[in-house]
């Protein structure tokens, strides 16, 4: 009884702190909404919380009521279960972010990336490689201009090394194109890159360093022989591929590019020395 009589007061206690916080919380300005974010991740985030949640710990019950101060009236355990149902189960179109790469608050998050890159990874080939015009660019035209390529293609012969850019692990290998595969590397630094269009020489959960050989480039069925490379920033969470994604943070939101929004320009990355010029 005493015990019972405990968790309740200290249930009370919770709910008086959590109206004081939710009052003076609301005197203070909304986030700034141009900040681009993984509402989906915020999301689980927040219901992984609500469900963590102890009776007795003031500290968490805060946290999660600030959400709804209606619901902490009940008591704690409907709590749990009625903030989590009024979660919205899928990010609507207003929380995406809807930047292009031109724009102005874009382009220094987009600089800084390819400053972080440049200073520390390394070409995926050694091995000389077809001019990037064409077909082989960024954004060119796809299925007779119903999407855009998503990626840079490295030219080179079947069987030509590829090497890891930077540190990291292999999240997923996949069939890509035409009987060729896709090596997914979360790389240490939190972005991802995905090596398309190869034979692979390493195996999910496997970790690798930078200069390693991953795998090679193979020939599709179609006959075509290219590195086809992809990057990501590693903000959003989620497959690489997407189908029906229309908003992108770092390039052209007008573009079809059936990627996931942290999709960057790999442009830059065909430019980068070899690992064996830069370990030399
Ligand atoms: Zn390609």
């Amino acid at each position: 009884m005493l015990k019972k009589t405990a968790i309740i007061c200290s249930v009370v206690l919770a709910v008086l702190i959590v109206i004081a916080v939710y009052v003076s919380d609301k005197e203070k300005p909304d986030p700034a909404p141009s900040e681009p974010q993984d509402s989906a991740s915020q999301e689980s985030q927040t219901i992984s919380t609500t469900q963590t949640e102890s009776l007795g710990s003031t500290e968490q019950s805060t946290a999660v009521t600030q959400e709804s101060t209606a619901a902490t009236m009940e008591s704690t355990a409907a709590t749990q279960e009625s903030t989590a149902a009024t979660k919205p189960s899928k990010p609507t179109e207003t929380q995406k972010p809807t930047y292009s790469a031109d724009q102005e608050e874009v382009a220094p998050a987009v600089a800084a990336f390819r400053s972080k890159c440049r200073k520390s990874w390394s070409n995926p080939l050694e091995a000389a490689f077809g001019e990037i015009t064409g077909s082989r660019r960024f954004a060119s035209s796809r299925s007779n201009g119903t999407r855009a390529h998503a990626g840079v293609d490295f030219v080179a012969p079947h069987g030509t090394a590829v090497y890891a850019m930077t540190d990291g692990v292999v999240q997923r290998i996949a069939l890509f194109y035409q009987n060729t595969y896709a090596i997914e590397v979360l790389n240490d630094d939190g972005s991802v890159l995905r090596y398309c269009e190869v034979d692979p020489k390493v195996k999910e959960g496997d970790s690798v360093s930078q200069g390693q050989k991953i795998g090679t480039i193979l020939r599709a069925n179609s006959g075509t022989e290219m590195l086809h490379l992809e990057v990501y920033t590693g903000e959003a969470t989620g497959k690489l591929t997407q189908a029906d994604n229309k908003k992108y943070s770092y390039v052209d939101s007008s573009k079809v590019f059936q990627r996931r929004w942290d999709l960057m320009d790999p442009t830059f990355l065909t430019e980068l020395p070899c690992w064996s010029e830069i370990c030399a």
